[in-house]
C-alpha cells in the first residue's frame, strides 16, 4: 500500500519547513544554531532611529569645539556640551519609572607637561539605569567620548565638530538610553560620554580607577569611538556592512598565575575581552540585519590605544568598536579646503543608517547581557583520567536563575564558537576530544538571553 500523508499533517509539515529556512540565514553566517530573537529586544532594536541620531548630532556640533580645555561659554565648547548630553539623559527619568538617573561626575585635573598645560575641571556625563533585581549588583558600562580637536592637540578654540570622532559615538548612548529607559532590567547599565580622550584617555582612566576602588561588579565595558563614517580616505571605499571589535587576547595585565594557567591552557585566544568580542559578533549580528562584525585581534588599532584600553589595564573585560575604515582628512583636523579636499571632521560626512546600525549593536548587546544571568561559576573540564571524550561541570550563576546551559566547541584554528549544547544540567559529556577543541559555557535566562561565555580552567 502506497503511503500516504494525511490531509492534516501539511500544515505540519509547511511549518516544519518553514522552521528549517528559518535557521539557514543564521546557521551560513555565524554557523552557530539558530537562536531566536526575542520580540522586546527586537522591538527595542526597530525603535533606533536615523532622525534621533541625526537631531543629536546637530545639537551636539553646534557648540563649536568640545575640546576638553575649551572655555567655559554659553552655547559654546566642552561645558556647555556637557550639560546638553546631561539634559538629553535626564529628559528620559521621567519615563523611567525610577530606575534612570544622570549626572556629571567632575573631577579636577594637574597640568601633566604632556597635553594638559593648566589645572582644568573634566566631567563625564553618566546616565546609570538601575537593575530592577536588588540581589543582582551586576555593571554593564557603554561608552563615547564628548571632547574633539583639530590639528593641534592643544588648540581649544578653534571649531572642532568632532561629528564622527566621536559624536557618533555620545549620540549613539543619547539614543540608546531613550529606548532602554523605557525597559526594566535586572542588571544595571551605564551609559557614559567621557571627556579628555584626546588629551590622554584622562575621563576612561578616571572612571577605570574609580570602578575598581569601588569594587564594581563590572562585567563588561564597551567603548563606541568613531561608529558612523563609511568613507575610507584615500581609496574609494565605502562600507557601511561591516564593523570592526577590538579585544586583547593576551589580557593587558596578569598575575605570574593567570599567565601560568593561560599557557597551560592554551587560553591565548579566549580572553574574558575575546569571550565578549565574539558575544558582540553573534549577538550583533543576530539582531542587526545587512552588518557584519569583524573580530580584531588587538586591543585597539596598531600602537592605539582608546578609552576601553585604561579599563583593560584595570583588568576589566573591554572592547572597543569602531567603523571598518577610519577617514584620515576628517580625523584630528582643521577645518580647511586644501588641494580640493576638504578636511574636518564635518557632519555633512556622517553615515546615518550606518550609526544606526552600530547603534543597534550595542543596543541588542548590553539588552541582551542585562537581561541574561551571570556567567556560570566555576567552571572545569575534568582532567582526572585520559579520556577521548570531554567532561565539563560548573556551578549555578550568583546572579540571577539560568534556565538552562549552552556548552560552546569550537575548532582550535576557529575564530568562532561552532556549536552549541543545550542542557539543563550542570555537567555534560561530549563525544570529542578536549585534545582537539576549545570548549565554554554560558548560562541561558528565561527570554534566552545567554551570559557571556566562560572558558573552563582543569579540575579533577
Ligand atoms: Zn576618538
Amino acid at each position: 500500500m502506497k503511503q500516504r500523508i494525511h490531509l492534516y499533517a501539511i500544515p505540519y509539515l509547511v511549518l516544519l519547513g518553514l522552521g528549517f529556512l528559518l535557521t539557514l540565514p543564521f546557521s551560513g553566517r555565524a554557523q552557530v544554531p539558530a537562536v531566536h530573537r526575542d520580540p522586546g529586544l527586537a522591538s527595542m532594536v526597530a525603535q533606533v532611529s536615523t532622525d534621533s541620531l541625526q537631531e543629536y548630532l546637530e545639537d551636539l556640533v553646534s557648540f563649536g569645539t568640545r575640546h576638553t580645555l575649551s572655555p567655559e561659554e554659553e552655547g559654546r565648547g566642552i561645558e556647555a556640551a556637557r550639560q546638553y548630553v546631561l539634559s538629553r539623559f535626564q529628559s528620559f527619568e521621567a519615563g523611567s519609572e525610577g530606575r534612570l538617573s544622570a549626572t556629571i561626575d567632575y573631577f579636577q585635573v594637574e597640568p601633566n607637561g604632556r597635553r594638559v598645560d593648566r589645572e582644568v575641571r573634566m566631567g563625564n556625563v553618566m546616565a546609570t539605569l538601575q537593575g530592577t533585581d536588588p540581589e543582582d549588583d551586576r555593571v554593564f558600562l557603554v561608552s563615547g567620548h564628548i571632547d574633539s580637536r583639530v590639528s593641534d592637540i592643544m588648540n581649544a578654540t578653534d571649531d572642532a565638530p568632532g561629528a564622527n570622532d566621536d559624536g557618533s559615538g555620545v549620540v549613539a548612548l543619547i539614543e540608546m538610553v531613550r529606548i532602554m529607559s523605557q525597559q526594566p532590567f535586572p542588571a544595571t547599565i551605564i551609559f557614559v560620554a567621557v571627556s579628555g580622550e584626546e588629551q590622554g584617555l584622562i575621563g576612561a582612566a578616571y572612571l577605570a580607577r574609580r570602578a575598581s576602588e569601588e569594587n564594581w561588579n563590572l562585567v563588561a565595558m564597551i567603548n563606541n569611538d568613531m561608529i558612523g563614517n563609511s568613507a575610507s580616505s584615500g581609496t574609494n571605499l565605502r562600507d557601511n556592512t561591516r564593523l570592526r571589535v577590538f579585544s586583547e587576547g593576551i589580557p593587558l595585565v596578569e598575575t605570574e598565575q593567570m599567565a601560568a594557567l593561560r599557557r597551560s591552557t592554551n587560553a591565548e585566544n579566549d580572553s574574558k575581552s575575546r569571550q565578549l568580542a565574539r558575544y558582540i559578533k553573534e549577538v550583533g549580528e543576530r539582531y542587526v540585519d545587512q552588518l557584519e562584525i569583524k573580530l580584531i585581534y588587538r586591543n585597539d588599532r596598531f600602537l592605539r590605544g582608546g578609552d576601553h584600553t585604561p579599563f583593560s589595564r584595570e583588568g576589566f573585560t573591554a572592547v572597543r568598536l569602531c567603523e571598518m575604515n577610519e577617514n584620515y582628512f576628517q580625523q584630528h583636523q582643521d577645518l580647511r579646503m586644501e588641494g580640493g579636499q576638504q578636511y574636518g571632521d564635518l557632519i555633512e560626512h556622517i553615515d546615518y543608517e550606518y550609526l544606526r546600525k552600530n547603534t543597534s549593536v550595542n543596543l541588542a548587546v548590553l539588552a541582551s547581557l542585562a537581561s541574561a544571568p551571570g556567567v556560570p561559576q566555576e567552571v572545569g573540564v575534568d582532567i582526572s583520567g585520559l579520556s577521548n571524550a570531554t567532561r565539563l561541570r560548573w556551578k549555578s550563576p550568583e546572579n540571577g536563575t539560568a534556565r538552562g546551559y549552552y556548552v560552546l566547541m569550537r575548532e582550535t584554528s576557529d575564530s568562532m564558537w561552532k556549536r552549541k549544547f543545550y542542557t539543563e544540567a550542570l555537567e555534560m559529556e561530549l563525544p570529542y576530544s578536549k585534545d582537539n577543541y576549545f570548549f565554554a559555557v554560558q548560562a541561558v535566562g528565561a527570554n534566552g538571553a545567554e551570559s557571556l561565555p566562560v572558558f573552563p580552567v582543569p579540575v579533577r
